[in-house]
């Protein structure tokens, strides 16, 4: 049999940025510039009748049999192209084996505070959800036991973090004071870093909060939709009433008292939002947010807030608007703050490969108001069984269970796809509300974030070309927290 070569389809993906050709390489998530012979043998390779290396010899008779060689075993190496008869199993997609979890390496708890807030935003998915007055708040004791679980699950972690959630964590202020108390001594103790951080409404600062937060170095986000007509139509409070004019007080406030890390606000985009540049305009040149991120509501609890397919096509458009924008900034040397896509040039810098799509239940898990232990923030209060308590012990195996399986992407549309080791399947929550199924992947909008991370792949090679300093000195701060 003739020797023939064919590409590996699911192995890589091939883009051109401005006058190059880039591999993206889907088993460790690296991207490269090819050279010309790379390129025009994986071109070959990719078509109907494959690749002959010995055809190719003859018709690029300025390189050298050797050359040739060298370049086709690399690729065979890097699964990339495969020999005709190297069997079935050579053109299998590459994915990570699944591997039996023995311990649940935590590093970040998230408290849910209060399931009270003291707003009434109508799109508001949270599960366990209260009215200020029905808020059930957690005890010392409960945080107390949560922490010196993660500690036992998880010793030896060179730093952990707590991030305090609800409802409206800052409506239960005197245990996030004990809390942080407990745990400066408990992990001085211990000679490690402790981190702590929160979302917040911002309504309820004040300048004795901002303080504290600035004493303790709080990482702060604050949730606010936008300009007033936008957040007013859905940041309300229990009467009915916008709150942009009081949260953009206090976020005045906050940002003159405090200064211990960038800022970031966190925008919600709900039925008839789309427009993110309007929004990030505001929120990062007339504000003074260091940040802002978008998080597209597709499936959230109130079926009627969720965003349509066309308008969800919309916030995408806009999002690739914005990330022009901050290419064009980067190459200049300045960062936009805009986190959804700074967050995809960190992943693409840094080559993360995540057989998960995120660190819930693995990295971190979110104890509700009586200690249950949840994947996530979004899964207190839901009717998902908790994984056991921080009063009765965490449920491992069942822990372990969970992600295994969800490592597994054997008969997922997952198992092929470009982006798996970089999508991974998709937030469990989002399936878990669209599917009733946390393990099932996010189907509902794959070909856009294939899109999305297409566009990632060519800013990051373009910012590259131009500024190949931009990305450290963004990135390496970032990630001191
Ligand atoms: S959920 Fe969709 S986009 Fe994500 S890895 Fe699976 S198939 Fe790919
Ligand atoms: S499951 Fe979804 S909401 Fe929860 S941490 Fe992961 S990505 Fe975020």
């Amino acid at each position: 049999m003739t020797k023939v070569l064919k590409k590996v389809p699911t192995n890589s993906r091939t883009i051109a940025v401005n006058d190059k050709q880039m591999m993206f390489h889907v088993p460790t998530t690296s991207l490269f510039e090819l050279d010309e012979l790379s390129a025009q043998l994986i071109e070959a390779a990719d078509s109907e009748s494959g690749l002959s290396v010995d055809k190719l010899t003859q018709s690029l008779s300025a390189q050298t049999a050797k050359d040739i060689d060298d370049t086709v075993e690399q690729l065979i190496q890097l699964k990339v192209v495969a020999s005709n008869d190297a069997g079935v199993q050579a053109f299998e997609p590459d994915n990570p084996e699944v591997t039996q979890l023995e311990n649940i390496p935590l590093t970040t708890l998230v408290l849910n505070v209060n399931t009270g807030c003291n707003l009434s935003c109508s799109y508001c998915y949270k599960e366990d959800l209260d009215t200020p007055a029905n808020g059930q708040k957690m005890s010392f004791d409960t945080a107390k036991k949560s922490i010196e679980m993660m500690l036992a699950e998880s010793p030896d972690q060179p730093r952990y973090n707590i991030v305090f959630f609800g409802g409206e964590p800052l409506s239960n202020m005197p245990l996030i004071r004990e809390v942080v108390e407990y745990a400066q001594a408990r992990f001085a103790e211990l000679n490690v870093p402790i981190d702590f951080s929160l979302t917040t409404n911002a309504t309820l600062l004040n300048e004795e909060i901002i303080e504290f937060f600035q004493k303790h170095k709080f990482g702060i986000a604050v949730s606010i939709d936008g300009p007033k007509a936008i957040h007013d139509k859905n940041r309300i409070t229990v009467n009915g009433n916008g709150t942009y004019k009081a949260v953009t007080r206090k976020i005045e406030l906050l940002m003159k008292g405090y200064n211990a890390r960038p800022i970031g606000a966190r925008v919600t985009l709900t039925k008839g939002v789309t427009d993110i540049e309007e929004i990030w305009q505001h929120l990062f040149h007339e504000l003074g947010f260091a940040e802002v991120g978008f998080a597209p509501v597709t499936s959230g609890d109130i079926s009627e807030y969720n965003l349509s397919e066309d308008e969800l096509k919309a916030v995408f458009a806009s999002m690739i608007k914005v990330g022009r924008h901050y290419i064009d900034e980067a190459k200049a040397g300045r960062n936009i703050g805009f986190s959804n896509m700074h967050q995809l040039m960190t992943d693409i810098h840094e080559g993360t490969k995540k057989a998960l799509p995120c660190g819930a239940g693995i990295g971190m898990v979110a104890i509700d108001h009586s200690g249950g232990v949840n994947l996530c923030h979004r899964f207190t209060g839901s009717d998902l069984p908790a994984f056991g308590s921080v009063i009765d012990g965490i449920d491992s195996e069942g822990l372990a269970g969970f992600i295994e399986t969800r490592m597994d992407r054997t008969n997922t549309g997952c198992s092929t796809c470009w982006i798996r080791n970089m999508c991974s399947g998709g937030c469990y929550h989002e399936s878990y509300a669209r599917y009733n199924d946390p393990q099932n992947p996010t189907y509902h909008y794959c070909d856009l974030m294939r899109d999305w991370v297409e566009f990632g792949l060519k800013a990051y090679a373009e910012i590259n070309a131009a500024n190949p300093t931009f990305m450290d000195p963004f990135i390496t701060p970032r990630r001191g927290h």
